[in-house]
């Protein structure tokens, strides 16, 4: 039988945990695989991780990962993707978002040889008409931006062949925005088209700031398109001031050279100091992106890990308790 894993990052999720659970074993009893539910626990300061250990408890499939402190989505799915030894790893939400009723189907077309199966929400319930707008707006400066296709509407929740997640496992940047890598790496992709439920029980970890950083991220780790339009900028700048000198010289030449225009300066300067400070804030995004890939630290820390995963022992740096 092939081993399917599937890969669920938590974060104070205890209120649905169970439900979740319930919901996934339900679908899962009925396929003919051996699965492996890995839950990764983001820090979470609530009871999701005794939880988790009452569901590893009662069933030999349940794998949990404990990172030390709260690392994100990006970094939880990076780890769980690490510890995950299945021939497929599937990623799903912990809050019913990603309804488990999918894996049948995403299962069949991997058997078919799609190497990432992806479902796309078809419309976005439970949200409100700001965050859909934005994030509509913003998947296509994404799309033109970036070099590479990043489909609209399409979350985390997949399905990934075994070399599909060993490829996502080689790449380490640590300001991670997994939506565009999943794109990046290509292989044989599939996408299947579902109506996303709202939350069931808690509320979203995800505000408005967390929201633009992730988007910034995005933006700033698949595209270098912000670094051009700072030169652009400049350039039209001194384009528009040569042409004003010029004015300026022949106004003087024609009509001498009263005092005046004192508003007019005071303008210019504060264009250009903002403008300035604009394109400083764009290389500092990138800079800052530099920095933290410079340091070299391990993407995220591991405090606990009850499973059998053999990639555990190769992964560098992190410790392995069974
Ligand atoms: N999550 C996580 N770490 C975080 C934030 C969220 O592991 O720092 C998990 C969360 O527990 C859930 C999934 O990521 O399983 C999606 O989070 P959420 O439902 O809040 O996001 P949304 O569905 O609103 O995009
Ligand atoms: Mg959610």
């Amino acid at each position: 039988m092939k081993e399917v894993s599937i890969v669920v990052p938590c974060y104070n999720e205890a209120k649905g945990l169970q439900f979740f659970y319930n919901a996934l074993n339900e679908i899962l009893t009925t396929l003919p695989y051996r699965f492996h539910i890995l839950f990764v626990n983001d820090g979470s300061s609530d009871r999701t991780w005794e939880i988790m250990e009452e569901l590893r408890a009662g069933d030999p499939r349940v794998e949990t990962l404990s990172l030390s402190r709260n690392f994100g989505k990006e970094l939880a799915m990076l780890a769980g993707l690490d510890y995950a030894d299945g021939a497929a790893v599937i990623i799903m939400d912990a809050d019913l978002q990603d309804p488990p009723d999918l894996i049948p189907r995403m299962l069949a077309l991997w058997e078919q040889g799609w190497q990432d199966v992806y479902a796309r929400r078809r419309e976005r319930r439970g949200e409100s008409w700001l965050k859909r707008h934005s994030a509509g707006l913003y998947y296509r400066l994404l799309r033109r931006a970036a070099n590479i296709d990043i489909p609209a509407n399409v979350g985390d929740f997949r399905l990934l062949d075994r070399q599909a997640v060993d490829a996502l496992c080689r790449l380490r940047e640590r300001k991670r925005y997994t939506k565009g890598l999943f794109s990046w790496i290509g292989f044989r992709k599939k996408e299947i088209v579902f109506d996303r439920p709202p939350r069931a029980v808690g509320k979203t970890k995800w505000n408005y700031l967390k929201l633009c950083g992730l988007a910034l991220d995005g933006l700033s780790s698949f595209s270098e398109l912000p670094l051009r339009l700072a030169s652009v900028f400049g350039l039209i700048c001194s384009a528009t001031a040569f042409l004003y000198m010029l004015f300026i010289f022949v106004r003087t030449l024609l009509y001498g050279d009263p005092v005046a225009g004192y508003p007019s300066l005071v303008c210019i300067i504060l264009f250009i100091g903002g403008i300035q400070l604009i394109v400083l804030g764009i290389m500092g995004e990138y800079i800052g992106r530099i920095y933290s890939e410079a340091k070299h630290r391990p993407d995220y820390i591991i405090s606990a890990y009850h499973g059998a995963s053999e990639i555990a022992d190769n992964v560098a740096g992190k410790e392995r308790q069974a």
